[in-house]
C-alpha cells in the first residue's frame, strides 16, 4: 500500500511569523521540506531565487497556469500572483520528506479540499493587527503602498483563522517556537492529525 503523501500548510498575514517560524522547523527536523512557491512580485534584497521563491514574469506565471503546471494559485495582493507549482510537492515526496507550504487563505483552504486528510493546517496569528504593523516596520522590507496591501488584507485573513486545524500564537516567539516543535513533533511521529 502506498504511504499517505503528507503536508503541512502554514497560513496567516504577511508578517506573522511563518518564514521565522518554517526556518526554525527545517533547521531542525530533516523529514521536512519547503515548497518553494513561483510569484510575480518582485524578490526582497535577502530572498534568494529557488530557495524563498521562483521570481517569474507575468507572462511566464501565465505559462504556468495555462500549461496546468500550479496546483493552486492567487492574486494575492493587487499585481501580485503566487502559485504552488506541482512538481515542488511531488519533489519532495519523492525525496520521502514532507513538504511545508506557505499559503494564503484562500490557497489553503483549496488544499484543504484535495488534501484535507493528508494535511496539518497551521494558522500563524499575530496577536493583533498592531503586531503585525511592527513586525513589518520592524522587517523593513515594504513601501508604504505594498504595507497598506497587506494590513488591509491581514483583516480579512485573521478572520479565517477559526478554518485552521491549528491556530498558533505568535507573540511570545519562544513560546510559539515551543508550541509549534511539539506540534512538529507529533507530524514526524505521524500522530497528529
Ligand atoms: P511572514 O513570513 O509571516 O511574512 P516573518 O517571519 O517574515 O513573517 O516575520 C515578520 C517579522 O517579524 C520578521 O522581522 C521577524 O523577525 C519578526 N517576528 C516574527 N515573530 C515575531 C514575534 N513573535 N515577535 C516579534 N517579532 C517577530
Ligand atoms: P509575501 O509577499 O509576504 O512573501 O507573501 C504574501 C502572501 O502570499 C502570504 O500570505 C503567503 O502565504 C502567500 N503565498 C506565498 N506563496 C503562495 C502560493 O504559492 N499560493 C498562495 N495561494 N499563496 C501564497
Amino acid at each position: 500500500m502506498d504511504t499517505p503523501k503528507r503536508l503541512v500548510v502554514f497560513c496567516g498575514p504577511s508578517g506573522a511569523g511563518k518564514s521565522t517560524l518554517t526556518k526554525k522547523v527545517l533547521e531542525r527536523y530533516p523529514q521536512f521540506a519547503l515548497s518553494v512557491s513561483a510569484t510575480t512580485r518582485p524578490p526582497r534584497p535577502y530572498e534568494v531565487e529557488g530557495t524563498h521563491y521562483y521570481f517569474v514574469a507575468e507572462n511566464n506565471f501565465k505559462e504556468l497556469i495555462d500549461n496546468g503546471e500550479l496546483l493552486e494559485y492567487e492574486q494575492v495582493y493587487a499585481g501580485s500572483y503566487y502559485g504552488t507549482p506541482k512538481r515542488e510537492l511531488e519533489r519532495i515526496w519523492a525525496m520521502g520528506r514532507i513538504p511545508l507550504l506557505d499559503l494564503d487563505v484562500q490557497g489553503a483552504a483549496r488544499l484543504k479540499q484535495w488534501y484535507g486528510a493528508q494535511g496539518i493546517f497551521v494558522f500563524v496569528h499575530p496577536g493583533s493587527l498592531e503586531n503585525l504593523a511592527q513586525r513589518l516596520m520592524a522587517r523593513g522590507t515594504e513601501n508604504p503602498e505594498s504595507m497598506a496591501k497587506r494590513l488591509e488584507r491581514a483583516r480579512y485573513e485573521l478572520d479565517q483563522a477559526h478554518l485552521f486545524d491549528f491556530v498558533l500564537h505568535n507573540i511570545d516567539l519562544v513560546q510559539a517556537e515551543a508550541q509549534l516543535m511539539a506540534l512538529m513533533d507529533q507530524v514526524v511521529k505521524n500522530k497528529a492529525s
